[in-house]
């Protein structure tokens, strides 16, 4: 990894290498990614609507860009306040989710959001301004690490229950332990 590269990761892989530096995103099969949109278009269907029963308008929708997909834009009525919501499908928010939302607040384009959320089908999460500075600060840290001594950083592993499941660091040792329980449980 040259030192340019991590000014180049999306949020969503920066997010990952901000708990487990190591972290190499597992390829993405055609059938998982079909069904991962599909849950995903149903979980938008339903945070749009629990927005529009709370009072908020739709001003926008998935607006994307270098590496990174926004969701959701929505306004309250009331306030006029804007929340940039990032939409996940999975059943709980996990902590990769709200610090990939987080990362979002340095784009330059948000610079008129008022509040980022995480959300799900059952719920809406919105971020403390305390999170994501801390968040900001880890970026910071974690690209340090990945340009001052790329090979430590690429064998810097720090198991994490969000990221685990989907890495593709064969090296791993942690992998390795991983892969192993799956097959024994299936
Ligand atoms: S499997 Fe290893 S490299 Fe991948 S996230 Fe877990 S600890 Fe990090």
């Amino acid at each position: 990894m040259t030192p340019q590269e991590p000014q180049r990761l999306s949020p969503s892989l920066l997010a990952r290498k901000i708990l487990c530096v190591a972290y190499v995103p597992k390829p993405f099969g055609e059938e998982d990614r079909f069904r991962f949109q599909i849950l995903h278009a149903f979980s938008m269907i339903k945070v749009i609507a629990r927005h529009l029963r709370s009072g908020y308008r739709l001003t926008d929708i998935e607006r994307r860009g270098n590496g990174y997909r926004i969701d959701l834009l929505f306004e309250a009525i009331s306030t006029g306040r804007k929340r940039l919501d990032e939409v996940k499908s999975s059943r709980t928010i996990r902590e990769v989710h709200r610090i990939q939302a987080a990362l979002y607040a340095t784009l330059p384009r948000h610079t008129n959001v008022d509040e980022i959320a995480v959300s799900n089908k059952e719920t809406d999460e919105v971020l403390s301004s305390d999170f994501i500075e801390r968040v900001q600060r880890q970026v910071q840290l974690t690209r340090q690490l990945i340009i001052s001594d790329p090979m430590g950083a690429a064998i810097r592993y720090t198991p994490h229950e969000d990221c685990c499941y989907t890495c593709g660091n064969t090296a791993c040792p942690f992998q390795v332990q991983t892969a192993a329980q799956r097959s024994e449980k299936a």
